[in-house]
């Protein structure tokens, strides 16, 4: 990959595995934490936003609640992770604090990136921290997930937060330097795979993802992750971290997979809006409104002269012009009962008005899809 590539990604999710962070002895690798650190603070200096995917919190913990991982019931190693992530979040607090870079704590659970109330919520919050200039340092909530509602490894868990966030890149950073036609460790005529431009089933065998699983090890769930990235429009990147200052490394043209999104973050997006089956509601927006939209604004309160249905914050609603047309979807920001109370009025009222102060548009642009003029 050429450095020009890398530097086309403007919002990048960069996921770190455990084996890269900590050491045999459970400690923290913190020289070459502070390597990727420079990476990154790099990386944002020349304008791009960065969001950290960082396992370790259950290798970490394991020392500190002395238990062996390959033994431990679900319970110790929720503990484990509970004592583990403090530290996981403290050396990368420490490691990007020398570039005067904050680093802030995201914690999620399957919930959080699926339900679209609560992904509003996370969405918001990630949105905040990118715009400070904050790095999010996000990890799963392990120590209340169980076994059935898990995302069980991060290469899920940042394709979710690379979909949720519309990025246009996610690295997968771990000991595999990408996708090979065969499992390089046993067949010497395996052969790297530079790119992937479609995610087929002959791929999917490739990773492991048949029964016999003797792809390379690992490989299966970066590539379940890369599907569900680049359907979202984000490009996924499987790389080797397992050289100082890999993103460095990796921009200079080091070794790696490059699955290629399909599309863009926002066609994707709006793309599923369209295909939406459960519509909820419906927005009845005066022609001001109507013209913001098609402007490529938010829809305001302001802009809604009626609220029909029952709807929850998160659902999708159908939006129509004053003489009923319908003009696109979005998702509402606020429940219908909210709404009604929003409707014609100032976002500067909306805490007088609902007694919070929650979002100041009722219809973000990234959530709207327009029927005729996308
Ligand atoms: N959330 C786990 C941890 O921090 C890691 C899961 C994974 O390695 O994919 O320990």
């Amino acid at each position: 990959m050429s450095a020009l590539e890398l530097s086309d990604y403007r919002r990048l999710v960069i996921k770190v595995g455990s084996s890269l962070l900590i050491g045999g002895d459970d400690a923290v690798h913190r020289g070459w934490l502070e390597g990727l650190a420079d990476d990154i603070a790099n990386l944002q200096r020349s304008g791009h936003e960065i969001l950290i995917v960082s396992s370790g919190a259950i290798a970490i913990g394991s020392s500190v609640l002395d238990i062996v991982r390959s033994r431990a019931r679900l319970e110790h190693l929720q503990a484990a992770a509970a004592a583990g992530q403090v530290q996981l979040v403290h050396a990368w607090q420490e490691a990007l604090g020398r570039h005067g870079i904050a680093a802030a704590q995201v914690l999620l659970t399957p919930e959080d990136t699926e339900n679209r109330r609560r992904f509003l919520n996370a969405r918001g919050t990630l949105a905040k921290l990118l715009e400070h200039g904050v790095v999010p340092v996000i990890n799963e909530n392990d120590t209340v997930a169980t076994e059935e509602i898990r995302y069980g490894d991060n290469d899920r868990l940042a394709a979710r937060v690379a979909q949720l966030v519309m990025a246009d890149g996610l690295v997968l950073l771990s000991d595999v330097d990408g996708l090979y036609t065969a499992d390089p460790g046993k067949d010497d005529r395996a052969e790297h795979i530079a790119e992937v431009r479609r995610i087929d089933e002959d791929i999917l065998a490739i990773a492991g993802e048949t029964r016999s699983d003797i792809g390379s090890g690992g490989m299966a769930t970066k590539v379940q992750a890369a599907r569900i990235a680049t359907h979202a429009g984000c490009s996924t990147i499987v790389a080797s971290g397992k050289v100082d200052h890999p993103l460095a490394v990796l921009a200079g043209g080091g070794t790696c997979t490059v699955f290629r999104a399909e599309g863009t973050p926002a066609a994707a997006r709006k793309q599923w809006l369209a295909g939406a089956l459960d519509v909820r509601g419906e927005l009845r927006l005066d022609d001001g409104a109507v013209r913001a939209l098609r402007a490529g604004k938010s829809l305001l309160p302001v802009g809604m002269a009626e609220v029909v249905g029952a709807f929850r914050r998160g659902d999708v609603v159908t939006l129509v012009d004053a003489a009923g047309r319908e003009l696109g979807r979005g998702l509402a920001e606020y429940s219908d009962e909210e709404a009604r109370r929003l409707a014609g009025r100032q976002s500067e009222q909306i805490e007088e008005l609902l007694g919070y102060r929650g979002s100041s548009v009722m219809v973000h642009r990234d959530d709207l899809v327009l029927f005729d003029h996308d």
